[in-house]
C-alpha cells in the first residue's frame, strides 16, 4: 500500500541511514561498510528468502566483526549484519554470554 512502510522497509531505510548518514553520527567502522557500496536490498530479504547475496559481501567486509558486534549490542532485529541473520545473531548472542 503506498505511503506504508512495513518494518523490513523501516528497516532497511535505518541501514541506509546509519551507513550513508551524517560523518558525526557514523562509528568509524561504518566509513568501511562494503554494503554501502551495493544494493541494500540484499541485506533485507523477503521472508524465506535467500540470503547468500548479503553473506558473500559481508565474508569480505574489512569490519564484519565490528558490525556484528554493534547489531548484537543493539538488538538490530532486522536483516543482514555482519554476515548473520537476526536469528544467527540471537544464537551468537547467547553463546557470546555463555
Ligand atoms: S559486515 Fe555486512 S552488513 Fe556489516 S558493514 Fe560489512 S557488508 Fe555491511
Amino acid at each position: 500500500m503506498l505511503g506504508v512502510h512495513t518494518k523490513t522497509e523501516e528497516a532497511e531505510q535505518s541501514l541506509i541511514e546509519e551507513i550513508l548518514g551524517p560523518d558525526e553520527q557514523k562509528d568509524t567502522w561504518r566509513g568501511d561498510a562494503l554494503c554501502a557500496q551495493t544494493d541494500p536490498e540484499a541485506f533485507f530479504p523477503d521472508k524465506g528468502g535467500s540470503t547468500r547475496d548479503a553473506k558473500r559481501i559481508c565474508a569480505q567486509c574489512a569490519v564484519r566483526q565490528k558490525c556484528l558486534e554493534w547489531a548484537v549490542d543493539h538488538d538490530e532485529r532486522f536483516g543482514i549484519w555482519g554476515g548473520m541473520s537476526e536469528r544467527e545473531r540471537r544464537r551468537y548472542k547467547k553463546e557470546r554470554r555463555a
